[in-house]
């Protein structure tokens, strides 16, 4: 079904907000104010995001902010999540959407932490028919970017 991405993003962020992981970070949503319209299985879309976020939060110092930003890119709806945590060095990059990769076991907490997250992320988008990249600059943190092409079916604008 086709959904807002707009209206979606203010209810799934509200709904991770009460989580207890997210207790120990703000959250800033930035967003436009024309609807944006993917088709989606929202429960997918969902636990997508909720990995992305767990991943931000989990991987930066408490009380540093997560950024979540919703744009449009032509034909495409972006997800942007930026984090100011310790970052991926830039060789481990091309593998953390893989089955059970994780970078350097030996710093990261290892309770709960399968390597998975990010591999189902992959997955999802997939199904979705979008794309997942992720950047980071060293240890000023990581930015995810997920996009989803935007639907046909999105009401026309109205001049
Ligand atoms: P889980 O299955 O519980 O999600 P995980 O978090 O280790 O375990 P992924 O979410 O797939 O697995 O992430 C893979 C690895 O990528 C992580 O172990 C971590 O090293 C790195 N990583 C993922 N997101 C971030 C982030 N926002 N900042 C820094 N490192 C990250
Ligand atoms: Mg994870």
């Amino acid at each position: 079904p086709a959904i807002d991405l707009r209206e979606w993003l203010t209810q799934v962020v509200s709904q991770f907000q009460e989580r207890a992981i997210a207790q120990s970070h703000p959250i800033d949503l930035k967003m436009g104010d024309r609807p944006l319209f993917v088709r989606a299985e929202e429960d997918l879309l969902r636990q997508a995001l909720f990995n992305l976020l767990d991943n931000a939060c989990q991987y930066s110092p408490p009380d540093t902010p997560i950024s979540i930003r919703l744009y449009s890119k032509l034909r495409h709806a972006a997800i942007a999540v930026e984090d100011n945590g310790i970052g991926i060095p830039s060789e481990d990059l091309p593998h953390i959407f893989d089955r059970f990769y994780r970078v350097d076991l030996v710093r990261r907490p290892q309770h709960g932490s399968f390597g998975l997250g990010l591999s189902i992320v992959a997955q999802i988008v997939e199904v979705h028919g979008g794309t997942i990249g992720a950047a980071s600059a060293g240890d000023r943190g990581t930015t995810f970017t997920l996009e989803l092409p935007i639907c046909a079916a999105s009401p026309a604008k109205i001049h």
